[in-house]
């Protein structure tokens, strides 16, 4: 399968499938991972096929080499 290129250039970390599909187009290329943009650190769930952000949240930001 492919899947698009991720759009966020920060992406540095394993993409965690999430086993549900997107509630918006109903792909299952749903995947939780964190990223970092003006606000700083995020948890998002987010499809990768229509990039329907299914949830975020603010979180610490994560300790250098410990997940
Ligand atoms: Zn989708």
């Amino acid at each position: 399968m492919e899947y698009p290129q991720p759009q966020e250039l920060t992406i540095d970390e394993p993409l965690e499938p999430v086993a549900k599909p997107c509630s918006q187009c109903g792909d299952d290329a749903v995947y939780r991972y964190r990223l970092v943009n003006y606000r700083g650190w995020l948890r998002v769930v987010k499809c990768r096929s229509c990039l329907h952000v299914e949830s975020s949240e603010l979180i610490i930001a994560p300790p250098q080499g410990v997940s």
